[in-house]
């Protein structure tokens, strides 16, 4: 998939916002489009899918929330939510929905098209090909390799498609193999807040994680749960 012929669409209901959006990812040659309320998303994305979406969780009709709750029963397209500052139950529940990434207002939109970016490499165009150990970038840790620019991680050759929080929290564990890092700790490392609900956004993140590292082929859980401690990476 080319990146510049990568079609997003944005879900705002502010033009303001809306406007600078579209204006920045034009010039970065994505082809754009928009829709300000969340049914007309919908029925956009049934008939002519996305390669990203951009959604805000405040639109008129009904919220981003109820928009990505129903997408997800006909589309994994890749979804970034445009949150409202600190909203921490926003986040959380958005994650848990199936979000990939979240940007909170007021943002850069160069920051938002980075992270339109960062989502489309990401995106699973096609299974995965193994990974050369020596390729340059790639750091390895035993079973797992890690190439900290391109945010990637593979567990024997297999290139995981992981979200910006499953890749900050393996990340961080595999920097320190065998340690116990506290749920506040990881939280730390992944996100930009620290919050109460910081254990069980870890939890929901590494139970996707264990997930995925099963489907890379991973017989043991390589992520150990030390009860009322955190997590530690089996050294
Ligand atoms: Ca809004």
């Amino acid at each position: 998939m080319s990146e510049h012929a990568a079609r997003v669409l944005v879900v705002e209901d502010e033009t303001a916002i809306a406007d600078t959006l579209l204006y920045a990812l034009r010039s970065e040659g994505y082809q754009a489009s928009h829709c300000a309320l969340g049914r007309q998303a919908l029925a956009q994305l049934r008939s002519e899918s996305a390669d990203v979406v951009v959604l805000d969780v405040g639109l008129p009709d009904i919220g981003g929330f109820e928009v990505c709750r129903e997408l997800r029963t006909f589309s994994q397209v890749p979804v970034i939510f445009l949150t409202a500052r600190n909203d921490e139950f926003d986040r959380v529940l958005g994650l848990e929905l199936g979000a990939d990434d979240y940007v909170t207002k007021p943002f850069s939109p160069r920051e938002m098209v980075a992270r339109v970016r960062a989502r489309l490499r990401r995106a699973p165009a096609a299974p995965a090909a193994p990974v050369e150990a020596s390729e340059p970038g790639w750091k390895v840790h035993g079973a797992f390799a890690v190439d900290a620019q391109g945010l990637r991680i593979r567990y024997r050759e297999v290139l995981l498609d992981l979200t910006r929080y499953e890749y900050a929290l393996l990340a961080a564990l595999l920097q320190r193999p065998g340690a116990i890092l506290s749920r506040a700790q990881l939280m730390e490392r992944g996100w930009d807040h620290a919050s109460d609900s910081a254990d069980r956004t870890v939890d929901t993140h590494v139970k996707t994680l264990r997930a995925k590292l099963r489907a890379a082929g991973a017989q043991d859980d390589p992520i150990r749960t030390h009860r009322g401690l955190g997590y530690a990476l089996e050294a």
